[in-house]
């Protein structure tokens, strides 16, 4: 089929260098009252998904809980991200068993579906109105490698507990993708996605309701124990706490030694996403035909899916960062993804944004309560924050609360981080990922010349 090439159109409008999600809920500074009050029973730092998850369950149990918010609550990954819903983690089932052992394994997996069912349930029973939708998920194999190594993990996997996913043979892909690039696909078929800002929009308004105070524009320059609490040096004035909690992910800057002490263990991964124009059905069905979420097997993957209410295509890409704006970096991003998709070739962007997102050296999201200073922290969200924050936000609280239900593999984990590596991967990121692209682009290359596209 041909696509009409419209790239070179000089009329098109400019792309908006904001996230799509800011046009049905804009940020909105939340400013109760001028100076911070002197003291509350709970501090947290950071008004994303993690802190006001924390928040809420501290309040609603009867906690004063005050966030700082050094930018307006849910400035950062909260909402520049892709919505993905999942109950996955980066590593595959068979990497954690023979790293962790079997039994954690299980712990971890089948927490990670737990923390869907929690987010799927939150956001019934909060009245969230945030578009979720059980899609599914696919993800295309790029060698036929890759394939036998998800069929594999999923077989091995599927021995030891329930997944609901299937594995689909190149063959038979047709009504997943439009590729024919692929070498089959793993259907997920449980997962979903939403509308990121308006999930954290309804999550900061029950915080709010809850009685929770969110001071935005307060940046948390300095902590110090002091009379069996913490001092938290603000911006706008200090503030005394009983707890103090840390939910500052890859935003996680300063000169502070525990904010230092963190930063050493998290990666920034940086991302520009794209949305484009809006499409007819029909071009969204040849983009993607079961307008299910795709996702490839490489390492720094471009992610596609579909969203609403008009009808649009939204493109992350995880290794296109180097641009510097956003106008170059929307054709970049659209000009990769028509690749597998030719339909996109020449289609308007009209928004485009960058975010960063957390890794962690052991790919794990981690909580717990800093040994040496008494800080609790949910930092380090591996680019699973959508549904995990949640649910891990709702451990934490339990477990300051002394609740029965705070148990967590994920708490106290050892958080890794490596021989003088200060936070900021400077040169090593990009060149990590030229390795991995490199190794990645050519065996799918080689895939398709030693098994050319069967259509
Ligand atoms: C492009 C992109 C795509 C993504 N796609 C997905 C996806 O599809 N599915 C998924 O599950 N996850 C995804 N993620 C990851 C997900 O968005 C994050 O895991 C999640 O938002 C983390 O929430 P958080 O509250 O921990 O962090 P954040 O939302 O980053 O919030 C941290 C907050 O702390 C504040 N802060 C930091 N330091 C201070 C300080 N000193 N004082 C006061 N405030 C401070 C920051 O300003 C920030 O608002 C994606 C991320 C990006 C960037």
């Amino acid at each position: 089929m041909k696509y009409p090439d419209r790239s070179n159109d000089s009329s098109r409008p400019a792309v908006h260098e904001y996230p799509f999600w800011r046009e049905r809920s804009p940020l909105r500074s939340v400013v109760d009252g001028e100076v911070l009050p002197a003291q509350a029973d709970t501090v947290i730092v950071g008004a994303g998904y993690s802190g006001l998850s924390v928040a809420l369950h501290l309040a609603r149990a009867g906690r004063d809980v005050v966030v700082l918010e050094k930018d307006r609550p849910g400035e950062h990954a909260s909402t520049l991200n892709f919505g993905a819903c999942g109950r996955t983690i980066r590593h595959k089932f068979t990497k954690v068993a023979s790293d962790h052992g079997l039994e954690t394994a299980i712990r971890i997996f089948s927490e990670a579906k737990a923390w869907l069912d929690y987010t799927v349930d939150f956001i019934d029973r909060e009245q969230i109105d945030c578009g979720f939708t059980r899609a599914g998920r696919v993800y295309g194999a790029h060698t036929p490698e890759a394939f036998t190594a998800m069929a594999e993990d999923l077989a091995y996997q599927q021995r030891h507990m329930p997944v609901d996913s299937v594995m689909i043979p190149r063959h038979e892909q047709q009504n997943e993708v439009s590729s024919d690039d692929f070498f089959g696909v793993q259907l997920l078929n449980d997962v979903g996605h939403l509308d990121p800002g308006r999930y954290h929009a309804g999550l900061l308004r029950c915080a709010l309701d809850s009685g929770v105070r969110v001071y935005s524009g307060c940046r948390a320059e300095a902590f110090a124990c002091n009379r069996g609490g913490y001092d938290a040096r603000t911006t706008r004035g200090s503030i005394h706490s009983k707890e103090l909690i840390l939910c500052t992910n890859a935003q996680t800057l300063g000169a502070d030694p525990v904010l230092k002490k963190f930063r050493r263990r998290l990666i920034p991964v940086h991302c520009w996403s794209v949305v484009t124009e809006p499409l007819d059905d029909q071009s969204i069905r040849q983009a993607l035909p079961s307008e299910r979420m795709q996702l490839e097997t490489v390492l720094f993957y471009t992610a596609v899916r579909v969203v609403d209410p008009d009808r649009r295509i939204l493109v992350c890409a995880q290794h296109l960062y180097d641009h510097e704006d956003a106008q170059t970096a929307a054709v970049a991003v659209l000009d990769q993804a028509a690749e597998r998709m030719p339909v996109l070739k020449g289609i308007r962007a009209d928004y485009c944004w960058y975010g960063q997102f957390a890794m962690t050296f052991d790919w794990l999201p981690h909580l717990g309560t800093d040994p040496a200073t008494g800080i609790h922290y949910l930092i380090g969200l591996v680019g699973t924050g959508v549904p995990a924050s949640g649910y891990l936000g709702w451990k934490l609280a339990n477990r300051i609360l002394g609740n029965s239900e705070a148990e967590t593999v994920f708490a106290d984990r050892p958080f890794p981080t490596r021989p003088f590596y200060n936070g900021n991967p400077a040169w090593v990121l990009p060149a990590v990922r030229e390795f991995y692209r490199f190794r990645d682009q050519r065996a799918w290359r080689r895939a398709l010349v030693k098994d050319p596209r069967p259509r």
